[in-house]
């Protein structure tokens, strides 16, 4: 339980929602900012304005995905005000108190530095990352389906990187019948593609391996897929392209040669926001219990 644990979130979206009822489940006490408009109120939480007093018991603070931008805006959908988080609010905190975010601009990485004040970025986590790519591959054959009139069942599909992202969608392909290639660089990498029964290659040789492909995915978040790639891409191919902004594509070149080709950021919170606010709350909560859990709070 999080009994005495006093957590103060600070904005966020649906997910959030998720991760505070957890928290109150819980037991543990609640200081909600930037929510002045959520309908469905939550019992025995306090609403308060964001104030640097606020902060003065707080022992985790906790930030929506993107936590703050440059400027130390923190977006909330559920408030008009506009919050923006300084040095002053978190220099009230406590000195072992600990700040949750999905990750961190340099705005507010500077600040905790400055402070010595932990962050935690939570979508860097492992567990987080592939408890995630389970919504991710979700929406990514959504859009799939969407974008295409023929079935994955019997496509000729590449998956390009063998990570966290990567292996749950090979692995998803496959199960639904497609003819799966997987592109990455490591031996060992090619070697386990080979023994889940997939086509491997080293993405340097990407050029060579595109001529029948029907479905290309992308989660290599380096241009990759470039104009060379796709000119040996068939017409009616499509590209969806699953890493982060800007992904791994000359979007550029692939509308020149009219090849469809989809940046698909932030599937989790699209496609499952209830899922993947539940991903983060689990996390969340058992590393706040661990680092504060034997303390009795402060
Ligand atoms: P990851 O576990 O780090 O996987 C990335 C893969 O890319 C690794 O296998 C890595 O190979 C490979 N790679 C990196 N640079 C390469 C290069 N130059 N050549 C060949 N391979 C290279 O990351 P992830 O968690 O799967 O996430 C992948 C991307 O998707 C990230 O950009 C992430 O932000 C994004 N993402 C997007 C969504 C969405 O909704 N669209 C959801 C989750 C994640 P090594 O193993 O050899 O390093």
């Amino acid at each position: 339980m999080l009994t005495e644990i006093h957590m103060a979130f600070v904005g966020g979206d649906a997910r959030q929602l998720e991760v505070i009822k957890k928290c109150i489940e819980m037991d543990a006490t609640i200081t909600l900012i930037g929510f002045d408009n959520l309908e469905s109120k939550f019992v025995g939480v306090h609403q308060k304005d964001l104030e640097p007093d606020i902060f003065l018991n707080v022992d985790a603070v906790i930030l929506p995905i993107v936590g703050t931008d440059e400027e130390g805006n923190v977006e909330s959908i559920f408030s008009q005000k506009k919050l923006v988080l300084t040095e002053e609010h978190l220099s009230k905190l406590p000195k072992k108190a600990k700040i949750y975010t999905g990750m961190a601009k340099p705005y507010l990485k500077k600040i905790c530095n400055d402070l010595q004040i932990e962050l935690v970025e939570l979508l860097d986590r492992d567990d987080v990352a592939i408890y995630n790519s389970i919504p991710t591959v979700e929406g990514t054959l959504m859009m799939a389906i969407q974008n295409t009139d023929f079935t994955i069942h019997g496509s000729n599909s590449i998956v390009l990187g063998f990570g966290r992202t990567g292996i749950t969608l090979a692995r998803i392909l496959q199960a639904l019948g497609a003819h799966v290639k997987v592109g990455a660089r490591r031996p060992e990498h090619i070697a386990r593609i080979y023994e889940m029964g997939m086509v491997p290659f080293y993405v340097s040789q990407l050029e060579q391996v595109v001529y029948d492909v029907d479905l290309l995915f992308n989660t290599i978040p380096e241009t990759v897929v470039t104009a060379k790639v796709i000119a040996a891409m068939p017409h009616h191919s499509l590209i969806i392209d699953l890493a982060s902004k800007p992904g791994g594509t000359d979007f550029r070149y692939a509308e020149k040669r009219g090849i469809k080709a989809l940046l698909a950021p932030g599937l989790p919170g699209i496609v499952a926001p209830k899922t993947a606010g539940q991903i983060i709350a689990n996390v969340l909560t058992r590393l706040v219990l661990e680092q504060f859990g034997n303390q009795g709070g402060k």
